[in-house]
Formats: C-alpha cells, structure tokens, sequence
C-alpha cells in the first residue's frame, strides 16, 4: 500500500495495460502490494482513464526498481481491480499478440478488442453457464418401443425417438439444433420418460467418434493428401489444398480433423461466412460424435463468450468459425483448416486489420501444428508462398463424384441488343435447361433494382453527397440507398431539379433482373438470394432447402451464392455482367475476378448431369478469361504472378499503407505530407513512397480520403521504417486534425 505522503513501498509492482484506445503504447499503473489476487500477464483489468474507468489486458508486470516510465511512480494510478483469477490466454496466444503488435503497428488497445470476445472486453465474467442433458430413461425406451406415445403426439414421440438415437443425450443449449422444444421435454418428464442432468459437458464416447458415411471410397488424390498432412500433424507446416471445385476438399479437412480428435486434441476451421454455409456445419455434425461449437456474428454476445470458453476449456473439440475464431484460446491444438482461403472476409476491413490467414500460419507455428488451407482458387499469396517453399501444395485435380466437364461459353455483348441484361443465347440457355427439368443460376453482383436512377429532361442523378457517387434505387421499398455509406431516403417520384415525372432507372441489379426473368419466364419459380432478401436469420437455410428440393428453378443472386453451396442440379450457370470486375482501377481485380468466375461455375456440374456456364462481356477477348476456360485457375495464377513479380506488386513486393480523412482536404494533405517527410528521413532503406493520393472513392460518408503507399521488395526494411517513425507520425500535430491508420498488406478500399 501506498503511505499517506504518497510515496511508495517496494512490494508494490507496477503493471503495464492495454487499454483500448487509439495510441501505440501501453499504460502503466500501481499495484497495491496487498491486492488479493496475483498479477498475471494475460489478466483483465479495470483502471481508471480520465475520468472513465476501462477494461484493459495485462501485458507486462515490474518491480518499481525496474520502473522507468515518464512520469514518477508515486504519480502512477493504481489499478482498480484484477478481473480474472488467472490469466485467460496461454503462452502462445500471448505470443501471437506480440507478433500482431510488431508486425501491424497498431495500437495494443485495438488488438485485443478483437482478440476477446466482446462480452469479455466489456469487462463481463469470464464464466461458463451450466449446462444441462436431456437423455431417454428406461421407461422412455419402452414406451416409445411399445407404442405407447399417443398417436396424435407426434412432437412427443419425435422427441423420443432423437433421445433414443443420441445415447448420450443432448445438451439443453443444443435442443434447438435438433428441432426439439422445451415444452415437449417438460411434458415428457412429467411422464418420466426423459430427465435432465445438470452438467459441465458433454462426455464423448471415443469408440464412436465418427459416423463414416457408406461406400465412400478415398480417391487417390485425396488419400496422398491426407498421407501427408497426417505426417505432419505433430508440427508446424502450411498446405495449400488446392482442389477443383467437388473435389473432396471438405473430406479431406473430416479424415484430418478425425485423427487429430483421437489424438486427443482440437481442431480450429475457419470458415468465410458462416450463416451463408449452413450445409457445412451439418456436415460436420453429421460426421461426428463430439461437441462443435461455432462462432460467428450471428450468435448472442453471451452465446459467443459460452461457445469461447468451451474451446478454452478443451470441452469443445471442434471449433466453427468466421475470421475472429482463429483467436479462440485452445486448450490442446492440433490442427487449423481455412476453407475457401481465398475469400475476401478472413480480411478485416476495419478497426484492427489483419490476413486470418497469415495470422493463422504464424499461430500454427508458434503451437506447432499444421494449417490446411484450402481453396479452388487460391490467392496469389498462398501460391507465391508455395513457389517459395513455405506452403507445400497438395493438388485434386478431379472432381469426386461427376466426370463432367464444364463447358464455358463466352457471349460477346458488342452490338448485341438485350432484353433487360440479357442476350437472346443467355435465354435460349435457360429455356434450354429448364426444359431439361435443371436449374439454373444468374449471377449478379450489385443488389438493389438500378445502380442509377436519372433525370430523363434534365439529366439529374441521384448522387449521394455524403460519398459523390450514385444511390442504389430499390425498387420494392421504393428507397434511395448509398452502397458506400449506408444512408438512405425515399426515391423522388418527381426529379427534385426540374420537376419532370420522368424519373428512370438505369442500368441492373439483382432485383430488377429477377423482375425480366420473371417475366420471360412466367412458368419458372424464382429465388433471389442476396444481401435484401436474406435478413432475417433462417432465410438462408430456408432457401438452400427450397433449392435443394426441387421447389426452385431460376436463382437469381449475388456473390452470397457463389460460396460453397452443394446444388447438384444446378446445370446453368450465367455471369450476367462481368465488365466491371475486369475493369477496376485495383491491380487486383483480375484476380478477384478470377476467383470469382472459378468459385459460380463450380455450382454446376456437380452430378452425373453436364454443367454449362454463360458469360456475358463487352471484353471477350480479356487475356484472363481466355486463360480460366481454356486451361484452369491455376494457369491464370501463373501469368498474374509474373506481371505482379516484374510490376513489383505485391504479394511479390510488400506494401503498406497510411489513410487519414476528415471532413475538409486540407488537413488530410497536410497529415499525409507531414508523414512522408519523417518517412523520407531514413531514404537509406530500400522503400518506395508513393502519395499522397485520393483514395479509390475519395469521399465517404461526408469525409475525405487520401492515402500514402509504402512499398518495398524487403519486407524487413518496409517494417524497420515504420518502427523507426511510428512514434514520430504519432505525435504529429497535424495527425490530432484526422482520423488515420496504418494498414499493412493493405488490400482494396474501404
Ligand atoms: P469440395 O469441398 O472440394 O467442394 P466436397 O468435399 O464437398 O468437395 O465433395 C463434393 C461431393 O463429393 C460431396 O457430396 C462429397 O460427399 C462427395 N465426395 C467427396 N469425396 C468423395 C469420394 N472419395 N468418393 C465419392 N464421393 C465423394
Ligand atoms: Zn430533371
Ligand atoms: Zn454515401
């Protein structure tokens, strides 16, 4: 404790914080040397921050002697309390936050409000719910083998039935998962044939831990990798699985996670979007007999801390999830699968930016285990690692089931007259297989009705002025919305300059194509699937039945459709408009656009039924188009990374970027060039600068945006001159005028 005259006595520590806050560095505070719970790197903390209190990590703890921070120590505040008895993260996640904090300078603060679950970051316990079993008792078995569940209890006597198959029971936060509802169960209880165990978890019975399906013979691509990476299992290495589309990709990840699962340990998949991708999670669930949590963003803070914690306790053996899973602390890991490596979501776009999926090879060294990452269209990333030996590449050529190719046609739009977006041979195709009783998918990349809606008299458009650049008009809701920004109004029926009532959409989205199909084909049940029609929770899982059950014909949606799925009657797959995507001022379009094109056409063709896909372009002659049909993804992948290698883009070179914005230019210019002259003070290291620029969309939201490139072919140096200058950039006077950042391998606009 503190004496009266402030001074201090020398069993006090002194304990170093991340607060979440926008600053680089850590902050210091006393601890009573009396406080009743021992200080522990890893431990939550609440301090006292101005005149808030906030909850922080501790990272680093001293005796006073070694205290040399600015201020004196008797002027240091003391911690409030220490939230966890213990420290929440093992030695290896402690460790991946050190690398994080040198590798994307960014403040600690920011780091760990992504590492920790949000509950966790408010400050909330860090408390496991009891769970509760449900089980069948004896005198269930007989009643439900005699027949003596009331014929019209159908509820009841599914209910028994579930409880019969699944002989260890099911948890009561899982009743949903099986359908089952609480007031049956209660019902039933009264009868005594179900009763509910209070528990910490599920037991699993490890002589049943896989439902292996019937007469599935391992092809012999999939059986080598699966050799290798089990060979591997006890150590770090990264694959990159880089199977066509129905390959047996997911197998492969079932086969590994079984192994590791018997070892005793934990499998980590990651997954781009969980809610869009509901027949994996049942795929998993179908295959095993363990406990599989998930998280995502579609479940409950509470929900999200519960499932956490089951991964830290070892209770859940494998864990589902989205981006932020991959920081899930792991009671015994044993191995971390990224499906669909190449999607753009294991990015995140804001706050803390990081790659999930270079994070994830650094964890998995660090715990020394392997990653799969998988994918039928890697990113030039992963495959500029495997050129370089850090990635072993392990190849499915052949699709698992089908022998059917896909046959590509490309339909020139140049002096083509169409029907709302669509030319004759694209509706001749769908004429072709819906009579064929197939289904087909139309691909479009923008929802909403019109990208544009315009003034016919005067020319007037519907510019959002907050971002200058067009609302989307949606036609049901009759709204103006901003893609950019989000803000929305009512669509004028009048042209708010001249008045005239001849106030027109232009151009296409989903809605407003779902609308020409339909009327071309008034017979034919359509779907629209995107980011609109897909709001509320089950709508997803809802729609793939309808899809998968015949009830659809024609779906009709964008990139949400391109993930994943498993329609194995779809036969047509038609890219409505791919110009935009070829044409963009990003260097990484075509490679966007080429995993785009590789990920829709592999929803066809995944029967016995021959799939056909449709591209509609005013660029026929695109050398990558060319490339994707003719010989595949991979040769693509080959010649983009040549012209990256001799343009000196990365992944060849490494890049990083500042962004600021506010609300005027000017102090966002000054920020910027003031940056670049304290950068420009070490021009012995080999890094080329470049800006200030305006960024791709120069406004948003009301603010402007500029940005200045760092980039090098020696990642070393790039991040030797932010460590050198970062602290200098930080007390800029100008940069207290803007909102800024630095990203590193930063990638698109946003
Ligand atoms: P991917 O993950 O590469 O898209 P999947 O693992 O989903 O491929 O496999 C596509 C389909 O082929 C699935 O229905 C799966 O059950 C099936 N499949 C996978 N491996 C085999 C195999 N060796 N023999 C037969 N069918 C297989
Ligand atoms: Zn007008
Ligand atoms: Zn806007």
């Amino acid at each position: 404790m503190s004496k009266p005259n402030g001074s201090t006595t020398n069993h006090e520590k002194v304990i170093s914080v991340a607060v979440n806050v926008p600053l680089r560095r850590l902050f210091e505070y006393r601890l009573a040397a009396d406080y009743p719970i021992p200080p522990q790197v890893g431990q939550r903390v609440t301090v006292p921050f101005g005149k808030q209190t906030k909850t922080g990590v501790i990272l680093a703890i001293s005796s006073f002697e070694d205290y040399h921070g600015d201020l004196p120590v008797e002027k240091l505040k003391f911690i409030t309390s220490i939230l966890d008895e213990q420290s929440l993260f093992g030695p290896s996640l402690l460790k991946l936050y050190q690398w994080m904090e040198k590798y994307y300078h960014a403040p600690p603060g920011e780091i760990w409000q992504t590492i920790l679950p949000s509950e966790l970051a408010k400050g909330k316990p860090a408390e496991r719910s009891r769970d509760s079993i449900w089980q069948i008792t004896q005198q269930g078995r007989e009643a439900l083998a005699g027949n003596q569940v009331a014929k019209n209890a159908i509820k009841q006597k599914l209910t028994l039935a579930k409880l019969n198959e699944n002989r260890h029971g099911i948890l009561h936060s899982r009743l949903a998962d099986y359908d089952i509802q609480y007031t049956t169960l209660k019902t039933l209880a009264g009868k005594n044939w179900v009763l509910r165990d209070f528990i910490d978890a599920l037991p699993i019975a490890h002589d049943q831990i896989t439902n292996l399906p019937n007469n599935l013979v391992l092809t012999e691509q999939q059986t080598k990798a699966i050799q290798a990476i089990s060979q591997s299992l006890e150590q770090y290495q990264t694959f990159l699985l880089f199977g066509v589309t129905a390959s047996g990709k997911t197998e492969v990840y079932l086969r590994l996670i079984e192994q590791v699962i018997l070892q005793g340990k934990q499998a980590l998949v990651l997954v781009p979007e969980i809610g869009l991708t509901p027949q994996t999670l049942k795929r998993f669930k179908d295959r095993f007999n363990v406990n599989i949590v998930v998280l995502h963003s579609g479940l409950t803070d509470q929900q999200r801390l519960q499932n956490w914690l089951q991964a830290k306790s070892g209770d859940a053996q494998i864990i589902i999830g989205t981006r932020s899973a991959l920081f899930s602390e792991l009671f015994s890991p044993g191995i971390i699968i990224i499906d669909e490596e190449h999607d753009q979501s294991f990015r995140q776009q804001q706050g803390f930016r990081y790659s999930a999926r270079d994070v994830a090879m650094v964890r998995a060294s660090f715990e020394n285990i392997p990653v799969v990452l998988g994918s039928a269209s890697p990113s030039l990333e992963s495959l500029i690692n495997v050129d370089k030996n850090k990635v072993r590449r392990l190849d499915l050529t052949e699709k698992a089931q089908s022998q059917t190719d896909v046959k590509f046609r490309i339909i020139d739009l140049k002096k083509q007259s169409l029907i709302n977006g669509l030319s004759r041979d694209l509706i001749a195709g769908i004429r072709h297989h819906l009579d064929a009783k197939s289904q087909v998918l139309l691909f479009l990349n923008r929802r909403g009705y019109a990208p544009v809606l315009l003034c016919h008299e005067c020319g007037w458009s519907s510019l959002c002025q907050r971002c200058d650049i067009h609302y989307t008009y949606h036609h049901q809701s009759h709204y103006l919305q901003c893609h950019h920004c989000g803000s929305n109004r009512k669509a004028p029926t009048q042209c708010p300059q001249c008045q005239s009532e001849q106030v027109v959409p232009v151009g296409l989205g989903t809605e407003r194509l779902a609308e020409a199909v339909t009327a071309l084909f008034p017979d034919a049940k359509i779907a629209r699937i995107d980011r609109d029609t897909t709001r509320r929770k089950s709508a997803m899982n809802d729609y793939v039945d309808a899809i998968k059950g015949g009830e659809i014909d024609i779906l009709i949606g964008t990139q949400m459709l391109a993930k994943g799925h498993h329609f194995p009657n779809v036969t047509l797959v038609g890219l409505i408009d791919m110009d935009g995507a070829l044409y963009s001022a990003d260097f990484r379009a075509p490679e966007y656009a080429a995993q785009l094109i590789t990920q829709v056409s592999g929803r066809t063709g995944r029967s016995s039924k021959a799939g056909e896909v449709i591209i509609q372009t005013h660029h026929s002659d695109h050398p990558m188009l060319s490339q994707i049909i003719h010989s595949g993804y991979a040769t693509f992948a080959e010649s983009a990374i040549e012209e990256r290698v001799e343009a000196e883009l990365p992944p060849h070179s490494f890049a990083a970027m500042f962004q600021a914005e506010a609300p005027f230019v000017d102090p966002v210019k000054t920020f910027l060039q003031d940056t670049k002259q304290i950068l420009d003070r070490y021009s012995n290291l080999k890094v080329e600068l470049l800006g200030p620029c305006p960024a791709l969309y120069t406004k948003k939201a009301g603010k402007f945006r500029y940005q200045l490139f760092l980039q090098s072919v020696n990642r070393n140096q790039l991040h030797q001159l932010l460590s050198l200058t970062m602290n200098d950039i930080e007390s800029l006077a100008s940069a207290k005028k803007v909102r800024w950042r630095v990203e590193i391998d930063p990638v698109g606009d946003s």
